[in-house]
């Protein structure tokens, strides 16, 4: 497995150096949602608009660390363009995944499955999750 765990790492790393969808828009049909964690200093603001029941649009700023930008970044991309039910169901997923819960196999995670290995890191959780916590707010209003 240790060659696939050094893949998962590099596609962390190449989102973190280059962010995907970075840099908020100043537009009232975004809904914007700001989160801190405090442990590590990650600060991270998550916008999503949202249309005819689809995510038009996804997006993030904020600092912090690899696994938070990243997983922001990931957040984004996977994102875009899905119907707003499939996209929460997609969160929710995500979540279980990486607070060590049962996920559904029948949901596919993406891109995001590289954050499967954070649930064996109890104190990154917080900084896997915040994002897509904050993109599940965005929706749901
Ligand atoms: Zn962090």
């Amino acid at each position: 497995m240790a060659n696939l765990e050094n893949l998962y790492r590099e596609v962390i790393m190449e989102h973190y150096k280059n962010p995907r969808n970075k840099g908020l828009i100043d537009d009232p049909s975004y809904h914007t949602k700001h989160i801190k964690n405090p442990s590590c200093g990650d600060d991270v603001t998550i916008q999503s608009k949202c249309n005819d029941g689809i995510v038009e649009d996804c997006r993030f700023e904020g600092s912090g660390c690899s696994i938070c930008c990243a997983s922001a970044s990931v957040l984004t991309e996977t994102m875009i363009g899905k119907k707003v039910e499939t996209a929460e169901a997609i969160a929710n997923n995500y979540l279980r995944m990486v607070s060590n819960e049962s996920i559904d196999p029948d949901i596919d995670l993406e891109e995001a499955e590289v954050f499967a290995g954070v649930r064996l890191f109890p104190a990154r959780i917080k900084c896997a999750s915040i994002s897509w916590k904050a993109f599940l707010d965005t929706i749901k209003k």
